[in-house]
């Protein structure tokens, strides 16, 4: 008998971090079904494993149960930039905590094993830096980013509980700032909009004074991250990022450099919320995954700025 290929249900597929994924899965030889209800995802991001026999891809929302037969679900389904999860803010809470329950539910009647895609949004504005696992958050519960946060809070929540109560198998990833190909150009996240503003010949529009700090992984890492985590023992939550540390001012000035540096930076009002500072403590992912990002910043960014050029052409 042929060894089994592992069947693996990654939501939120068709996005930027999912069809990384995927391709990855895709390439190690293992079945995919792609779950999206293309919100914030493309077609085309998975279209190169069209009419592959081991790709399917199905229009689905999260909020909504279904049955399938998987052996690993990879729950990335829920819109990531501050501009989409805003836009219908009500959706994105139920999103992460419907979604989660359901996929939950899908994990623990067919024996599967779940791995929520969380994020370092659950530390909130932090008031400690950088940020370890062990930080319970600084989240403002009312604020425009808590559809978001605090949805992300309850999916982790829910998670541990089903371990607890049912012995569903869980995988927490804690995902910090990721960039790279396949991001929208109309996406809202700090590099997308950079890039494609320095890309246009536009100023680039720094919020606040631009002093705030994030640190960014490229998504190739990221994936390592995501698929170490997944295939180990240790359950998490865990600190997936990079730990270099910009402030968005140091980040404009890099893109604009490498793209047109005669380009201005300006301000504009820092959003509600906006936290500080955030940088991963990664120690918890070096011992348990032997994982780190080894794709710098300035490395990172020339395929991301190579992609959306092409697109910007030829969208
Ligand atoms: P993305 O917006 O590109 O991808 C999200 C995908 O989920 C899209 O394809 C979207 O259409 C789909 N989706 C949204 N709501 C859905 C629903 N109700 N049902 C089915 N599909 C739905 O974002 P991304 O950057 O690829 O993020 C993927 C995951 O990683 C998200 O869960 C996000 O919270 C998490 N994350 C990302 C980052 C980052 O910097 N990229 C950081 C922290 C956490
Ligand atoms: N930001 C900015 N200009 C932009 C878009 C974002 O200065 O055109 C800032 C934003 O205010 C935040 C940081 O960049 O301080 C990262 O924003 P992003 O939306 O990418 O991620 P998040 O705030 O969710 O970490």
């Amino acid at each position: 008998m042929p060894a089994s290929i592992t069947r693996n249900l990654v939501t939120g597929g068709a996005g930027f971090v999912g069809s990384h994924l995927i391709d990855r899965l895709m390439q190690a030889g293992e079945e995919v079904i792609c779950l999206d209800n293309f919100f914030t995802g493309r077609k085309q991001n998975v279209a190169q494993w069209h009419n592959h026999p081991n790709f399917e891809l199905i229009r689905h929302d999260v909020t909504d149960p279904i049955r399938l037969e998987v052996d690993r679900i990879w729950h990335l389904a829920c819109p990531a930039s501050p501009v989409h999860y805003q836009f219908n803010p009500i959706k994105t809470a139920k999103t992460s905590f419907l979604g989660t329950y359901n996929m939950l539910g899908l994990a623990r009647r067919v024996g599967a094993r779940l791995l929520l895609a969380s994020t370092s949004e659950v530390y909130g504005d932090p008031l400690v830096h950088p940020q370890p696992e062990s930080y319970r958050g600084n989240v403002n519960t009312h604020g425009i980013r808590a559809c978001y946060d605090e949805g992300k809070r309850v999916a982790e929540t829910l998670c541990f509980d089903y371990q607890r109560m049912h012995g569903t198998e869980i995988r927490i990833a804690r995902i910090f700032n990721t960039y790279g190909p396949r991001m929208l150009p109309d996406d809202g996240r700090v590099v997308s909009n950079f890039i494609v503003q320095a890309l246009r010949g536009e100023p680039l529009t720094l919020y606040g004074d631009g002093l705030q700090t994030r640190s960014f992984c490229y998504v190739d890492d990221l994936v390592e991250g995501l698929i170490r985590l997944m295939n180990g023992e240790h359950t998490g939550p865990i600190n997936l990022g990079n730990p270099g540390e910009f402030t968005i001012r140091q980040l404009a000035e890099r893109v604009r450099d490498r793209i047109n540096p005669s380009l201005e930076l300006i301000c504009e009002p820092l959003p509600e919320d906006d936290p500080l500072q955030r940088q991963p403590v990664i120690d918890l992912a070096r011992q348990q995954l032997g994982w780190e990002p080894g794709i710098s910043l300035d490395q990172g960014l020339e395929p991301t700025i190579a992609d959306f050029r092409q697109r910007l052409i030829d969208p």
